[in-house]
Formats: structure tokens, sequence, C-alpha cells
């Protein structure tokens, strides 16, 4: 079968046949049909030193799809051929202490797909069904292509109560700009969205931003005068990584106010520890998604009327993914997918 692989230590993916995934007795085997692409396989495709460090190469690559059951392995009675699921891309223990209490997310054991093991950019992918999420037969395959990122800025924008509240979202890149459309979705008043890079602000307008503004140009005092507020935001979205845009969320947040923490820093950050002290300050990380809380919010959410839709913006077929990775290098558009049935 065709996939995408890192065959060699070197910048690049290549498209080569590999053999057919085994198929456990555990396993769901799955005909893949869209791919999104992430900032992960970015950093794979330009073997950057955290890819360097972390991916034994040869490595089929991916870990955000949509596909249909094509078979399953002898254990499996909940999944049926023809059935259209996507999957957790974090394969857990089930044994460790947080495992065995719901947790997975917390596992210290988590083995990577597309990282750790062969992922989905590939014509099939052998799943274990404890990974494989059921989607209804009417999803929007481009949107159930991208429950992984989704699951990202879900778990982040409802971590903290966001029912009439301010929430800030700094960071406009597809998983800040998801977050943006599920915190309008979840009640929020105002959602303010900050990035230097206007196509990506003008993305999270679409996604349904109260207010965009370039760090660069506006202060969000100024802008918290302007939309008539007083004491600051009540929930923080960091979705950037970025040092000054952390330093400025929590600068802008109200006494008490709740900061959830997505963005990868890619350095160590100093932060003004005066204010999470005096002004009683909760910074909290964000990992993966909750297994499988966080898709059951997803699916339901889309259910209930959620469009996150617009945060698509290239499909191509998989022997271009050239192009998408060129795309998402350029940095100003949404998501990639790649269409793995043509
Ligand atoms: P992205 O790189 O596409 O988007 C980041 C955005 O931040 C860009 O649009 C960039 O212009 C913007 N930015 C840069 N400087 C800024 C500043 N000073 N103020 C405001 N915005 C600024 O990333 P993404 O794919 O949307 O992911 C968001 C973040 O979440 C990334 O840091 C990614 O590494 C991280 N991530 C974390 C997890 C996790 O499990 N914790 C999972 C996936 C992604
Ligand atoms: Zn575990």
């Amino acid at each position: 079968m065709k996939a995408l692989v890192k065959a060699k230590s070197e910048p690049g993916l290549w498209l080569e046949d590999v053999p057919e995934p085994e198929v456990g007795a555990n396993d769901v085997l799955i005909d893949i049909q869209k791919t999104g692409v992430c900032g992960t396989d970015l950093h794979i495709y330009q073997w950057d030193s955290w890819a360097k460090k972390t991916i034994p190469v040869p490595m089929v690559v991916g870990h955000e799809f949509v596909g249909t059951v094509l078979e399953t392995g002898s254990n499996v009675t909940d999944f049926h051929p023809g059935e259209i699921v996507s999957g957790e891309g974090h394969v857990v223990c089930g044994r460790c202490r947080n495992c065995l209490a719901g947790r997975r997310h917390l596992c210290a054991h988590t083995i990577g797909l597309g990282v750790n093991r062969p992922g989905a950019f590939a014509e099939r992918l052998s799943l274990p069904m404890t990974n494989v999420w059921h989607h209804a037969d009417d999803i929007d395959t481009d949107v159930a292509a991208i429950f992984d990122p989704l699951g990202n800025a879900v778990h982040t924008a409802l971590h903290f109560d966001v029912l009439g509240e301010d929430v800030l979202v700094t960071g406009c890149g597809p998983i800040g700009c998801m977050a943006v459309a599920v915190a309008k979705h979840a009640g929020a008043r105002f959602v303010v969205a900050t990035d230097p890079n206007s196509e990506r602000r003008a993305l999270a307008k679409k996604m349904g931003a109260t207010r965009t503004v370039d760090p660069m140009a506006e202060t969000l005092t100024d802008v918290q005068a302007e939309l008539g507020m007083k004491e600051g935001f009540d929930v923080g979205l960091e979705m950037s990584g970025n040092p000054n845009a952390f330093r400025d969320l929590l600068a802008n947040l109200c006494h008490g106010g709740k900061c959830a923490m997505l963005g990868i820093p890619s350095e160590e950050i100093a932060i003004d520890w005066n204010t999470v002290v005096f002004n009683m300050l909760t910074i909290q990380g964000i990992y993966g998604r909750e297994m499988y809380e966080t898709w059951y919010q997803m699916t339901v959410m889309l259910q209930s009327g959620l469009d996150i839709a617009p945060v698509i913006t290239s499909r191509l077929p998989y022997d271009r993914y050239e192009e998408g990775f060129a795309a998402m290098a350029a940095g100003g558009g949404g998501k990639v997918i790649l269409d793995w049935t043509t």
C-alpha cells in the first residue's frame, strides 16, 4: 500500500510502497479516506531537533484521519465493516494508575501514532479497538478528519467554565481558531483573539471571534476599554507557545482569572510571578484530549450546531502532499486535508 514515510534522516517525506499493517485480535483495520496535516507532521517533515531525537526512521507519519472499517480482529465485536471512524492518536498502556482510574490522557507510557508507531498517512491503518471512535453516518468527513486537533481545542476551551465569561485566545492557528468557535458555542460573551498574522486574524473572525487583535499594533487594555470590560478576561486560552503572548495573556486576566495553556513554548518563558500570586491566577497545562469525554463533547457539539468547517482551507489528493506541507510552512492558512480515496 501507499504511505507517506519519513524514510531518511533528512528534511522531507517520501511516498512509498510499504507492507500492509497487521491486524491483531484486538485491532480494527481502517481504510483511510482523509487525513489532516498537523504542526507535528510539519516538524517531522522539516526534521527539526525535536523530530530528530523523537522519530525512529523509517516511520509512516500522520495521526489525524477519518476512514471506514475494513476488517476487525477476533476479539472486536462493536465495530463493523463500512462504519465511519476516526481514532485517538495516543495509544496508552491501560495498566498504569492513571489509565486504571480512567485518566488515560495522563498515561505515562503513551505511544504516539505516526511518531512512535506507524501512522495514518497511508491507505490503511491498524489501530487497537480502544482507540477507535465511531462517527455518525452523516458526519462531514472533512471535519471528522480533524477530530484530533479539534479535540485539543475542545479540551482547552472547556477546561474552565466559559458560559457568560470573557475569553482571550492568544494565537489564531487552526487550533486557536477552533477554540474561538468552541468558546462561542459554549456561551462565552466576548471572545477576543490575538495574532500578528492578518490572515490568521481573518480566519479567527470567520470562526466567530468578537474582536481580533494584532498584538504588534494594539494593546489588550485598549481593546478591553473598547468592549466596556472593566476587570480583565475571565479565561485565557494560550494557543501560540509565544512568550510575549503568554505574558500579555497573564497581564490581562481578571483577579482569580484562569489560563488553560495548550501552546508549546520552544524555550523557557519568564513571567511576572507577582501577577500570578497577587491576582490568584490559575495556570493549567493541557495535553491531548480526554479519552473519551473530549471525543463525546466534539460529537455532540457538532450535532448541536458547532461549525468548524471554515478552518479547513486546503484540500488535496494525497500525492500532492508537498503542496500541503508548503502551505503549512507558509503559515497563513488553516487546516490542510489530504484525500486518500483518489
Ligand atoms: P500554529 O503554529 O499554526 O499557530 C500558532 C499561532 O500563534 C500562529 O498563527 C502565530 O502567528 C501565532 N503567534 C505567534 N506569536 C504570537 C503572539 N505574540 N501573539 C499571538 N499569537 C502569536 O499552531 P496550532 O497548530 O494552531 O497549535 C497551537 C499550539 O498548540 C502550538 O504551540 C502547538 O505546538 C500546540 N499544540 C499543543 C498540543 C498539546 O497537546 N498540548 C497539541 C497540539 C498542538
Ligand atoms: Zn497508562
